[in-house]
């Protein structure tokens, strides 16, 4: 059972840390997978997601993490203690600082993998003015199967404790609004993450993700883009065929 999870978890790890893809490069972006109610695995601190190894992973106690989600504020030496007594082999190198948040991602219902990367063309807005825009509206029929009906938006905030609270925050938010956990959330000026029940479930959407964002600047620069609207994101993400799709596609 483990070994499928940590064969998934390199396979997630190499195809987000592919190149020629712009998601992530040199110790870019990180990977975790559930292992149990218990434990996961997480890439280590510094390591490299396109030539990730199993012994760049660490498996760490979510009971260690998510209680750091309570407090108001730590230093980075107690953060960095915490990371560390984290882990279930104490030989095992340092996770990575985003473990807290992919703790707190990996405890939702049916979250089984978590992938989070620098994308270029998605930060290229999500450093501009229109972040917000981008992950709350939807232009194209794929882009809702894949991606959902809307993305989390999370504000810029300190990478490490403060950004896991935020998301936290933004992603309770998210599921109080539209009744599913999100598949996709967006920290301004940082990153993209995406979550799900399956490894392909994660790296389709953020391979999907990052071509809407290329769609998106495109239409920008011709006056664009042009919205769907409520209704047309609902009619795409309730129609049975896209349902099927999602199936055969194990998203
Ligand atoms: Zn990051």
């Amino acid at each position: 059972m483990h070994n499928s999870i940590l064969t998934d978890l390199l396979t997630l790890s190499h195809e987000i840390g592919r190149e020629d893809r712009g998601l992530a490069i040199l110790g870019e972006g990180n990977a975790s997978a559930r292992l149990s109610d218990e434990a996961f695995l997480v890439k280590a601190s510094g390591t490299c997601l396109g030539t990730l190894e199993a012994e760049h992973l660490v498996e760490c106690r979510a009971s260690a993490l998510l209680p750091l989600l309570e407090r108001e504020s730590m230093t980075d030496a107690e953060v960095d203690g915490a990371l560390l007594a984290s882990r279930v082999d104490s030989a095992a190198k340092k996770p990575s600082v985003e473990a807290i948040f992919h703790a707190y991602l990996l405890s939702l219902p049916g979250i089984r993998f978590v992938g989070h990367c620098h994308a270029t063309n998605v930060n290229q807005i999500l450093c501009s003015l229109r972040a917000r825009d981008f992950a709350v509206h939807r232009m194209f029929p794929d882009e809702i199967v894949c991606c959902g009906a809307a993305s989390v938006f999370v504000p810029y905030t300190d990478p490490g404790l403060k950004l896991s609270h935020a998301i936290r925050h933004e992603t309770e938010a998210f599921v109080q609004r539209h009744q599913r956990q999100p598949r996709v959330i967006l920290i301004q000026n940082h990153g993209i993450i995406a979550l799900g029940a399956t490894w392909q479930a994660v790296i389709s959407a953020l391979l999907m993700a990052e071509k809407a964002a290329r769609i998106f600047v495109g239409a920008a620069a011709l006056g664009g883009p042009v919205f769907f609207t409520p209704h047309d994101v609902q009619r795409i993400d309730g129609r049975p065929d896209e349902a099927y799709r999602q199936r055969a596609l194990k998203i």
